[in-house]
């Protein structure tokens, strides 16, 4: 049943002011350009942010090499979270001002990248991260960033917010300010092929979670799209191929970009009710943010179909890659569009269902209001309750759909 729209129709006269705060270095082997990028950026003592897996797969100490190589001091800080904390933060900055630093390196994936941004908050403008929260709360310089991301999923290294949770309520925080934003990404794809296959997975989904929200929120407009729409027509035949084949750099490549594309096109439009409604799954039973996102994004796009222009756009979305024809009927390519993407969660081996991931269902009400209460339920395309998200929890214990493969 099609409900009366909520929103006008898309308009591509829809405003926007977008200001790219970021260089993008996009090359096999672009690490090597490190040490110069730094130097341009006027850097002479440095703290390397990354996190223990990747100081394993020895990208930190060729990070360090190249650094040091152009003259530069460096420190490291290799105790980056997932999902990092306030506490987190703290520690980062702690090691931040016992050297003295003028630059950051982010080395890793989201969390990385979130927390060498957390720390220049507080690094350069004092109090702490809660301060943040927000938009624009910066008023001060922040020192220079460079992003170099080692999964193709959060997008952050093109984005000026930072994702921090509470260490106490565990509220995740996204503090935004344009200054935050790297002032270099460096995307090299040779980094990626280190991903475990859980990594490739969750952070691939997420990417593609990224664009297909982005596509349709209500700040959407012909920039973002046009991001939005390159980035799913790369990730979305590519991640089978990355699974299939870890080593396949062309893949692997392809992956990067669309993140970053995605990454892009959440800097213009936020994000919808599928991030709204994983952010509770994560904070309570510590789900992987990209696994909560995939769970339950079918049953968002299914419920954002009913409003036509959410409709329209998810038709025009899924036909950029070819899944589905706008010709073939509205209706049709949104069913296409689902179906793809829960073939696509069963090829990488996510769990569809919330019971899978030990989710009780007497949690749904309390998991619902604090979705409703996410900031980035307020640009979904359709108005979305607590009664609306428990519904979401509902419909993403009983996944439709095959087995399908994609
Ligand atoms: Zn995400």
């Amino acid at each position: 049943m099609i409900h009366a729209p909520s929103l006008p129709q898309f308009s591509t006269l829809q405003a926007f002011d977008h200001q790219s705060q970021t260089r993008l270095v996009f090359g096999v082997e672009s690490l090597q350009r490190l040490g110069r990028l730094a130097r341009e950026l006027s850097a002479s003592r440095v703290l390397l942010v990354t996190d223990p897996g990747i100081v394993a797969a020895g990208h930190a100490a060729r990070a360090l090499k190249i650094l040091e190589g152009a003259g530069l001091k460096v420190a490291m800080f290799d105790r980056t979270e997932e999902n990092p904390t306030t506490t987190c933060v703290e520690e980062c900055v702690a090691a931040a001002k016992a050297a003295g630093i003028d630059t950051l390196v982010a080395l890793g994936g989201g969390s990385s990248m979130d927390t060498a941004k957390g720390c220049n908050f507080v690094l350069t403008n004092g109090g702490r991260m809660q301060d943040y929260w927000g938009v624009g709360k910066a008023a001060l310089p922040m020192l220079p960033m460079i992003a170099i991301p080692t999964t193709a999923g959060t997008g952050s290294e093109c984005q000026s917010f930072a994702l921090i949770a509470d260490a106490q309520t565990h509220q995740k925080m996204a503090c935004g300010d344009p200054k935050a934003a790297a002032r270099i990404a460096i995307l090299d794809p040779t980094l990626t092929l280190s991903q475990p296959p859980r990594v490739t997975a969750y952070t691939g989904i997420d990417a593609i979670a990224h664009v297909v929200e982005t596509a349709v929120t209500i700040k959407r407009n012909a920039f973002s799209l046009m991001c939005a729409h390159e980035g799913f027509k790369l990730t979305v035949p590519s991640l089978p191929r990355v699974f299939r084949d870890p080593t396949d750099l062309e893949a692997r490549g392809r992956m990067l970009l669309g993140a970053a594309f995605a990454g892009i096109a959440i800097e213009n439009s936020i994000l919808g009710a599928a991030h709204s409604a994983a952010n509770p799954l994560t904070a309570r039973y510590g789900i992987a943010h990209g696994q909560a996102v995939g769970m339950m994004l079918p049953a968002v796009v299914r419920f954002n179909g009913e409003d036509p222009a959410a409709l329209q756009a998810y038709a025009e979305l899924a036909s950029a890659p070819e899944i589905a024809c706008v010709s073939d009927g509205l209706e049709v390519a949104l069913e296409a569009l689902i179906g793809h993407l829960e073939a696509l969660l069963d090829t990488i081996g996510m769990p569809r269902s919330l019971a899978d991931c030990g989710v009780e269902r007497s949690m749904i009400p309390a998991m619902a209001l604090e979705a409703a209460g996410q900031w980035t339920a307020g640009f979904n395309p359709r108005k979305v309750t607590a009664e609306d998200f428990a519904g979401l929890y509902e419909a993403a214990f009983e996944p439709r759909g095959g087995t399908a493969r994609v």
